[in-house]
């Protein structure tokens, strides 16, 4: 009997190693990697500068601690407000925590202008994480069921709704900020209408609150440029960053401007891990590599090329819904529940992801090639196809 806690449905499969975007079993059968450990490996596996880097970075310093100055820290924190927009940046280790400081963030904003309990507005199908506020400020009732109580002070309204933000502005005096991620990865690719954004903006601007984006999965070039609030040209005052920041080795970062820079003092907040020597270091590599290899560009680029790949292989299917995304944040949607695929595709040779039960999600490294996105393509529609005339569509009631 395995000592690991049930917490995962995992499949029946172990890596060995990885190379670039190919990673090889126990077995020794070999996988392309279109799911990137969910956004997580921005270069690849193996990736020899981010390997130096960290090699060299252990055989000096891992760990100090934040009771100390880590000028990796302040190196990284000045590349992400040039990166972002915004001034200054918390590291902590991974998503959850990134948004556990955005919510404490936005809270004790709400305390310096007199609200008392202060509420922060939350989207249908959002995913922020599985801490208690985090889970919290989720779209996504099986994820909480037997959680409760869950933390008070989220206020949800559905997604791409402007309408529906100023209804609750209208009759809530206590909120304090909105929340979103600007492109839901975990509820299914969907993507926030740029205007919808920009009139949020507009919405936060007239009544005070903070606009909080979630990037934790969009943010760091995975759509085409670092961060997906970056496409309707907007600027909110709290980001959230994780995965894709370390290419592999976990760190978080909130990131706070304007009216959300200079809350924090000493006292307010913290983390053991956060930031330290080496996951900073993973972090500024990963930056490098990204504008040394023109990485963004090449997101917006591979990733096109897959969308418009799948287009025409699955044209006229039936049972293929919809191709959407931006970048390298690919949603397929189905019109069946296809969470099976994820086992034909290991079966194929091929690493993906199904989300909201019928989208398979594709969320391949920054550094893959055009033949790899076409190698990927070609496994993926046959996937497809077999996949939808071996099964029956739903029924809808
Ligand atoms: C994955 C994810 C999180 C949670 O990150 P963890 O590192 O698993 O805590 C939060 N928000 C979004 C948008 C995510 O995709």
């Amino acid at each position: 009997m395995s000592h690991l806690m049930n917490t995962y449905a995992r499949q029946p499969v172990a890596f060995s190693h990885g190379e670039g975007n190919w990673v090889t079993d126990t077995e020794g059968r070999s996988y392309l990697d279109a799911l990137s450990g969910i956004a997580v490996s921005t270069l690849g596996h193996n990736h020899p500068a981010l390997v130096a880097a960290i090699a060299r970075q252990a055989s000096r310093l891992l760990h100090t601690s934040n009771l100390y100055r880590v000028p990796q820290q302040e190196v990284l924190s000045d590349r992400l407000a040039a990166l972002s927009g915004l001034e200054e940046v918390f590291f902590c280790n991974s998503g959850c925590e990134a948004n556990e400081a955005a919510i404490k963030l936005a809270r004790f904003y709400g305390h310096t202008r007199g609200v008392d309990s202060p509420a922060i507005i939350v989207m249908e199908h959002a995913f922020h994480g599985r801490t208690l506020a985090t889970l919290s400020a989720t779209g996504n009732r099986k994820a909480q069921a037997g959680f409760e109580p869950l933390v008070s002070g989220f206020v949800r309204v559905p997604f791409n709704d402007l309408a529906a933000v100023r209804a609750v502005a209208g009759h809530n005096p206590d909120v304090v900020a909105v929340m979103l991620e600007v492109l839901q990865g975990e509820g299914g690719i969907h993507l926030a209408d740029p205007d919808y954004l920009r009139s949020l903006r507009a919405l936060c601007d007239e009544f005070g609150w903070l606009l909080i984006c979630d990037e934790v999965q969009c943010g760091i070039g995975r759509t085409g440029k670092w961060f997906g609030y970056q496409h309707s040209g907007i600027l909110p005052d709290v980001a959230t960053l994780a995965k894709g920041l370390g290419s592999g080795v976990p760190i978080g970062a909130c990131l706070a401007g304007g009216r959300a820079a200079g809350l924090f003092k000493p006292g307010n907040h913290g983390s053991t891990f956060g930031g330290n020597p080496l996951a900073c270091t993973a972090a500024l590599t990963t930056l490098d590599v990204m504008e040394k290899d023109g990485l963004i560009d090449q997101a917006t680029i591979i990733g096109e090329r897959i969308r418009q790949g799948l287009a025409s292989q699955l044209a006229g299917v039936s049972g293929v819904v919809d191709i959407r995304g931006r970048g390298l944040m690919i949603g397929v949607e189905l019109d069946r529940p296809c969470g099976e695929l994820v086992r034909r595709g290991l079966d194929a040779g091929l690493l993906i992801n199904v989300t909201a039960e019928r989208v398979i999600r594709l969320l391949p490294s920054l550094v893959f090639s055009a033949e790899e996105a076409d190698e990927l393509v070609t496994r993926l529609s046959a996937l497809v196809r077999a996949f939808l005339a071996s099964t029956c569509a739903e029924v809808k009631p």
